[in-house]
């Protein structure tokens, strides 16, 4: 058998130098553990742009389209705010997003305990605090028509349309479904089905597709009060799957409640390839902070988390992305802090590489 296709799109910023230290744990996979990538690396973003003038050329675009997995670092920054909007970094991104149809965001809100201090919620709320929200991402209130700014009367109004079909939903289910099966097999739904009909149709196919899925626990519940629960007592929860409007609010607030931005991934997953796997890009949250870039400061640990979840969902190494995450767990254990998570008084900051150094001796440890 073939060995597992990556696609490495470090971007700009901090993308790359983050990017840095998980090739060197691709490679400790390949020497250690005998797990081979056959990976490849393009240019994506302001990178991209500089290279050939548009931020993703159709060649990567192929490329990513042909891999099992695409891993990004991040786009962007100030020296290309004056570019025009077809041409932006950012665009690049979107328009991968876009072809390789990767419509389920994940968005995973998990609390380390040496980092469960960093919340602004109580220590025992959050601490070993383990959840997944999965997100529709390409259809809904975003994408829905009409929509406009029109004149009625003597004044203006403005309107977007919530509007999704059967299929939109079921696919987007079943990737949460598939994802619960891989974890805790527990699913609450989000929606509004009190005051919306696209609720009441969300519902409807949730509930269906769940039928192929009978060990999975499936609870639904009004996104304003999934909100609250979310804020009381998020460890009831281990996937949550809501609509892209909803999910757009609801997976930034729960992300905030473990910390900080350098420690959060994300993957967008879409429809199954031949070989079953989904279509996938997997990528930090955060942006290419031009503020620190090039100082050695950036943590890695949200692009090194956004590889286990590629581990995890795209190859099925789900006892391999638990090691790396252990050993990220260990390493904060151990108070090994870059320097946007410095908090305690006494400790000073390790570099880029050097939160990669640990991760990697953690690694070597759990042998
Ligand atoms: P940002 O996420 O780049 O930075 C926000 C703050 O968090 C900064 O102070 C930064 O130093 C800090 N930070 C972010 N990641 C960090 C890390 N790994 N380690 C330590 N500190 C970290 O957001 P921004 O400043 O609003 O945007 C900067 C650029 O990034 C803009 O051009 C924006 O368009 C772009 N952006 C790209 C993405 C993406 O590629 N997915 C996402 C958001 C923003």
């Amino acid at each position: 058998m073939s060995n597992p296709s990556l696609l490495i799109l470090p971007g700009d910023g901090i993308g790359p130098e983050v990017m840095a230290e998980v090739r060197r744990i691709i490679d400790w996979y390949g020497d250690k553990r005998g797990i081979s990538f056959d990976v490849s690396e393009d240019l994506v973003g302001g990178a991209a742009y500089d290279a050939h003038g548009t931020p993703l050329t159709d060649e990567t675009m192929e490329k990513a389209q042909s891999v099992d997995a695409v891993l990004l670092g991040a786009v962007g920054g100030p020296k290309y705010d004056v570019l025009d909007f077809s041409v932006k970094p950012e665009r690049g991104l979107l328009r991968l997003r876009k072809e390789m149809d990767l419509y389920a965001n994940l968005r995973p809100a998990q609390c380390f305990d040496a980092l469960a201090d960093f919340s602004s919620l109580k220590k025992d709320v959050v601490a070993g605090l383990d959840i997944m929200i999965v997100r529709e991402l390409t259809s809904g209130i975003y994408f829905g028509e009409p929509r406009g700014i029109i004149e009625e009367g003597n004044e203006r109004v403005g309107i977007n349309t919530q509007r999704y079909t059967e299929s939109e939903i079921d696919r987007v289910a079943r990737s949460a479904f598939d994802l619960a099966m891989k974890r805790g097999k527990k699913l609450c739904s989000m929606e509004k089905a009190n005051v919306m009909e696209s609720g009441i149709l969300w519902r409807e196919v949730v509930t269906e597709v769940g039928k192929d899925y009978p060990e999975v626990e499936l609870s639904h519940m009004y996104a304003d009060a999934g909100a609250m629960q979310l804020c009381r007592w998020p460890k009831q929860f281990d996937v949550i799957v809501t609509d892209n409007l909803f999910g757009d609010l609801l997976s930034d607030a729960a992300a905030m409640l473990t910390g900080s931005l350098g420690m959060l991934p994300s993957a967008s997953l879409g429809a199954p390839m031949e070989n079953g796997r989904p279509k996938a890009m997997y990528e930090p949250v955060h942006g290419s902070a031009p503020d620190i870039a090039g100082q050695s400061k950036a943590n890695p640990i949200a692009c090194v988390l956004s590889f286990a979840m590629a581990l995890r969902y795209s190859f099925d190494m789900g006892a391999e992305a638990d090691r790396l995450e252990s050993a990220v767990s260990k390493v904060l254990a151990d108070g090994v802090r870059t320097a946007d998570l410095l908090g305690e008084e006494g400790v000073s900051p390790v570099s880029t590489s050097g939160m990669g150094d640990a991760i990697l001796a953690a690694l070597d440890a759990s042998l």
